[in-house]
């Protein structure tokens, strides 16, 4: 990356939650990449769960070209299908299940015709009763198994079209499969390699999941573990603990825990994530109606307020982006909404009542100046604060204050400040040096906040502990 060109950088996005887009095949081409970072991308999305490793390769080339000719740092996330099954292929790409119309099911890749639905995974169809109820495509499709045998009978109760490598789930049933797939491990491999900014884990069960995950990264890039499991939501504290980052699975949230309890969740998990300090990402149907639509619907959009409202640090865009027929109009439509939302009159009181007393729990030193710079902020009414550390951890407590005033980080590692992108209220801007006197006055010009900034910088050497900490606000007193 280069350094910022004040003519492209004279501003910063306004706003503090931020976007990530799943790309696919409908968002890939390099022109489309880049209308969607205008509109308000900062994390691209790589789906492991489709793609080739050479597709994810030219996409990754892509954003990081796109992200040389916008001049703001862009983050890409590889997302990992983890233990997730799926159907295989069928011949036409797609079937169509009849009401109370029966299947068979097979231990293969492939199905040969249109009554077989292929589930290439032989220890899941020996693990099935008669009776079990079957969620396909996220749970809009069900079946229910009628006969066990080598090829188990089936019967559609929820009729639809079943298309290639769609989820399948069997309600209820813990399936024996271990935490990180062959794939998965291959794919990380792969991803890390290409230099990928954040990884997220799918199906997270347990601490031990993230454990081995992050056993396996030649280099820490921060790790996302993805809540849509029942065990994860039982294991909530210790995991949001273990992990970098979290996010609201929703889509397979709402497969495993009947539909009215994914709000309930998505609350405790935004709380227990915003209680450490670990940002969180809600995602999922956001926008769904915008896969085929120019504009949402008016309960689309009240629940994207609805995670702002709730603090989340980031809201994800998944088919919408990936295979929809308006990209960019979505990545715009919600960056309108959380703008919006963010400027409410009550949103700055939502922020501080959501986090609620659990705030002062946990808190470290860092909490303490975190607090300390935004209060000096408050009171001498700057515009932005400066941050300097070479620390996710320590960005993400000044982060989970969720201050009114912009925190405008400032490194020259380009990985740093893609990394960045995942903390609310928390904008990366490079510096072209690394030693100017005047860096906080730098990071405030760039971001066209130019006046009066509080900063703090760490600054502690081997076992010295030092934060420097001040404000250059003009005509302050110095009481
Ligand atoms: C989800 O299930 O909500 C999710 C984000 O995962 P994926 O899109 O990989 O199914």
């Amino acid at each position: 990356m280069t350094g910022p060109d004040a003519s492209t950088l004279a501003h910063i996005r306004g706003r503090s939650a931020k976007i990530i887009a799943t790309l696919g095949p409908g968002s890939a081409a390099p022109d489309t990449i880049y209308l969607l970072a205008k509109a308000g991308v900062d994390i691209f999305r790589l789906n492991f769960s489709h793609g080739s490793h050479e597709d994810h390769k030219q996409i990754f080339d892509r954003i990081r070209e796109v992200e040389r000719r916008f001049r703001r740092p862009l983050a890409i996330l590889a997302d990992l299908q983890g233990p997730k099954i799926r159907v295989g292929t069928f011949p036409e790409g797609k079937i169509r299940l009849s009401f109370h119309g029966e299947y068979v099911l097979t231990a293969e890749k492939h199905a040969e015709s249109e009554h077989e639905i292929p589930v290439p995974h032989p220890e899941i169809l020996n693990v099935l009763d008669v009776g079990d109820e079957i969620l396909l495509n996220d749970g809009q499709l069900l079946l229910r198994v009628l006969e066990l045998g080598e090829r188990p009978k089936v019967r559609a109760e929820l009729p639809g079209i079943l298309s290639d490598k769609k989820g399948f789930t069997v309600r209820g049933k813990a399936l024996p499969v271990g935490a990180m797939t062959d794939k998965d491990r291959e794919d990380l491999a792969f991803a890390m390699q290409l230099g990928v900014d954040m990884v997220a884990l799918s199906f997270v069960q347990t601490v031990a999941d993230i454990e081995t995950a992050k056993a396996l990264m030649p280099h820490r890039v921060p790790l996302i573990a993805k809540l849509e499991k029942p065990a994860a939501i039982t294991h909530l504290e210790a995991i949001v603990d273990a992990a970098d980052a979290v996010m609201v699975a929703r889509g397979d949230l709402g497969v495993e825990f009947p539909s009215e309890q994914v709000p309930i969740i998505q609350r405790r998990i935004i709380r227990a994530a915003r209680r450490v300090g670990r940002p969180v990402i809600v995602a999922t149907q956001m926008l769904e109606s915008m896969i085929e639509h120019a504009a949402p619907t008016r309960a689309e959009t009240s629940d994207v307020a609805t995670a702002i409202y709730q603090g989340a640090d980031g809201v994800m865009l998944s088919a919408e982006t990936a295979v929809g027929r308006h990209p960019a109009t979505a990545v715009a439509i919600m960056d309108r909404i959380i703008k919006a939302t963010e400027r409410a009159d009550d949103f700055a009181a939502s922020m501080q009542q959501f986090q609620g007393q659990d705030a002062a729990r946990d808190e470290g030193i860092v909490d303490v100046v975190a607090r300390s710079v935004h209060g000096l902020a408050r009171q001498h009414g700057t515009k932005s604060i400066a941050m300097r550390t070479g620390s996710f951890q320590r960005l993400a407590r000044f982060s989970r204050v969720r201050g009114p005033v912009p925190v405008l980080y400032g490194s020259i590692n380009p990985d740093r400040l893609r990394q960045a992108q995942l903390l609310w209220g928390v904008h990366p801007i490079a510096f072209e040096v690394d030693n100017a006197s005047d860096w906080a006055e730098y990071l405030a010009h760039q971001a066209g906040l130019d006046g009066s900034v509080a900063y703090a910088r760490w600054a502690g050497e081997g076992n010295r502990f030092a934060w420097e900490i001040g404000a250059n606000a003009y005509e302050m007193s110095e009481d």
